[in-house]
């Protein structure tokens, strides 16, 4: 198992997922933000909308999950 935090992932906290592989770390991190959305997190709230400014451009979106696949996979075991 891997561990990446919400921080790591774009994120502004340090709450931790562990995962085998990536897609299924990236399924706890949308989980994770869609609860801050719930709760109405303004840091979280803040960070997507940077991170959607960020996407605009065209390819960004895979080019940035492919660059976090790459840090998964680089990462040793826990
Ligand atoms: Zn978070």
């Amino acid at each position: 198992m891997k561990t990446m935090t919400c921080k790591q992932l774009g994120g502004v906290c340090d709450q931790a997922f562990t995962a085998s592989s990536f897609d299924d770390l990236a399924q706890q991190s949308k989980a994770h933000v869609a609860e801050m959305f719930a709760q109405n997190d303004q840091a979280h709230l803040d960070a997507m909308q940077a991170m959607k400014s960020l996407m605009m451009k065209e390819g960004a979106m895979q080019e940035w999950f492919d660059a976090k696949r790459a840090e998964f996979d680089a990462l040793s075991e826990d």
